[in-house]
């Protein structure tokens, strides 16, 4: 299974000159890798952004009509785009993003031959109740609720199922919202530790096992998101044991996001 390297670079840059500096400054840096690197810029800079896997940052859960300022998962396809994130805490935070949306945009991006990044994590208000597991097998659950992987489905199916997708088509990014950096990774307070990291990661799969069975539970990447930066990438990756990461702030400099990237290798 090849590391999944994502990033995710929020509503950055301002200017397509800027997005297509930092882009080739990745392709450069990085031919050869033996990781999966897929970069997520804003919708307006993936037409011209060329070289390297593209995602994008979220996906309308209808396929076409009166939805005034969304996009479709056939839109992103035609660009050539093959990844999706979906789920990620700031959506569901400033976009009002429930399980049942995330669930419906989740189904619909597999339909359209798109690849999902499904974002679950818990806050640290929640974290602090003592419901980080409670809140971890809610959004996995409903958020996976009817989609068939490999010819299994999910316990919770009734009435129309996505087409059964490929189990490479599914990636689980396990993001505590509080480690989730406002910009600096370095600067973020609190970090979980590789253990930590290490027990969800164990958690989540026992989850899809569950859900599915071991056998596809096993297939299915589940990759570590929240100030990841070229310090402790290493540890996350190594020592946890994570199938990839996630990188917000730090993928927004070529120099450090290949850093990253190596450190997968
Ligand atoms: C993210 O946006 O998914 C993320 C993890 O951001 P950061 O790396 O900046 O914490």
């Amino acid at each position: 299974m090849k590391p999944l390297i994502v990033a995710n670079w929020k509503m950055n840059p301002s200017s397509q000159k800027e997005a297509e500096d930092i882009f080739e400054g990745i392709k450069n840096g990085i031919s050869g890798t033996s990781a999966e690197v897929v970069v997520c810029p804003p919708f307006v800079f993936l037409a011209e952004l060329k070289g390297l896997t593209l995602g994008a940052q979220n996906v309308y859960s209808e396929e076409k009509g009166a939805f005034t300022g969304e996009i479709s998962g056939a839109m992103l396809k035609d660009l050539g785009v093959e990844y999706v994130l979906i789920g990620h805490s700031e959506r569901r935070k400033y976009f009002n993003e429930t399980d049942e949306s995330v669930n419906k945009k989740i189904k619909k991006a597999l339909e359209s031959g798109l690849k999902v990044i499904f974002c679950i994590g818990e806050t640290a208000q929640e974290r602090n109740e003592g419901k980080k597991e409670e809140v971890l097998e809610r959004q996995l659950k409903q958020g996976l609720k009817n989609i068939e992987l490999a010819g299994v489905r999910h316990p919770l199916t009734s009435g129309c199922l996505t087409p059964a997708s490929n189990i490479k088509d599914v990636n689980i990014a396990y993001e505590p919202v509080w480690a989730i950096s406002s910009g600096d990774p370095y600067k973020t307070k609190e970090l979980p530790t590789t253990e930590k990291v290490k027990e969800i990661s164990f958690f989540i799969r026992n989850l899809l096992a569950k859900i599915y069975n071991q056998e596809t539970a096993e297939k299915i990447r589940i990759i570590y998101g929240g100030s990841a930066n070229s310090e402790n990438a290493q540890g996350y990756l190594k020592d946890a044991g994570m199938q990839g990461l996630l990188v917000g702030g730090a993928s927004l400099s070529a120099e450090e996001f290949i850093k990253i990237i190596k450190s997968a290798e």
